[in-house]
């Protein structure tokens, strides 16, 4: 990672991405900070307006990535690492009872959305021959569990689209990683179980889950790694996950 980096993180407004931001904050970059809900995006900014750029965005909506990072200050560009973090998990019965719309949630917010953030991003970084891209994937990528057939499917999605777009960019110098957690103490939760709080702490019970700061700290990590050195894909478990 370059000294004082242009960093844009997805999903920011809460959980990993948000402590993805305060953790580029500590070693010095400056971050942009994408997600839909601009009162959490103000709250991060918080007096640090020459370190923290707020810029609101769908993810699903292709022309709204497009126009939010053409029309990013020139200052904030270019972009030097690009966390793809927007994710979500949503429905919790198997797919002959679940809502399709959740279906879709999942793809375009999981698959989609991290498409059409990458497909504005990586023609940079390619151009200028350095740059790194970190895909949050998910334990839930390397297996299936019941009831959660279609975020598993976008998760082995996104490994897959690593694996692929490290083809792709080979020999730019450009850098893909992922890292994929196991559970992690946030409001997905919450989002999955669409604001039942029983139902989202009820996940918790028995272990003790990852906080956000852990996966940020193996981000960070991933990204102050030597310019020759790509660490491809980290799974990271807490203690008590099988
Ligand atoms: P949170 O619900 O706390 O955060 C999710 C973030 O994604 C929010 O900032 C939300 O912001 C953003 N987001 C959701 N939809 C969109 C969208 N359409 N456009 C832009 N931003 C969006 O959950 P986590 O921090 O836990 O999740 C982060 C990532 O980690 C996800 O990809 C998830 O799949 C993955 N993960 C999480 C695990 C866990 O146990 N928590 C385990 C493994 C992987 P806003 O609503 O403001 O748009």
């Amino acid at each position: 990672m370059s000294d004082n980096p242009v960093v844009l993180v997805t999903g920011a407004s809460s959980g990993i991405g948000r402590a993805c931001v305060e953790a580029f904050l500590a070693q010095g970059a400056r971050v942009i900070a994408a997600a839909r809900r601009t009162d959490r995006l103000e709250e991060l900014v918080a007096g640090r307006e020459e370190s923290v750029l707020p810029v609101p965005m769908d993810v699903r909506d292709r022309e709204d990535v497009r126009s939010a990072l053409a029309a990013l200050p020139a200052e904030w560009a270019p972009i030097d690492v690009l966390v793809n973090n927007a994710g979500l998990a949503a429905g919790r019965g198997p797919i002959q009872t679940d809502d399709p719309d959740d279906w879709d949630r999942m793809l375009d917010t999981n698959v989609r959305g991290l498409l059409n953030v990458s497909g504005c991003v990586l023609p940079g970084m390619v151009e200028r021959g350095s740059g790194h891209v970190i895909n949050i994937g998910s334990n839930a990528g390397r297996e299936v569990y019941p009831g959660g057939a279609v975020y598993c499917a976008t998760k082995a999605a996104v490994e897959r689209i690593t694996r692929g777009m490290r083809m792709d960019v080979l020999g730019s110098g450009v850098r893909i990683s992922q890292v994929d957690p196991g559970m992690v103490e946030t409001e997905f939760s919450l989002v999955r179980f669409d604001g039942d709080e029983a139902a989202a702490n009820a996940v918790y019970e028995g272990l003790t889950p990852l906080r956000p700061s852990d996966i940020a700290d193996v981000v960070t990590w991933i990204a102050g790694r030597p310019p020759h050195v790509v660490i491809a894909d980290v799974l990271v478990y807490p203690v008590d996950q099988a």
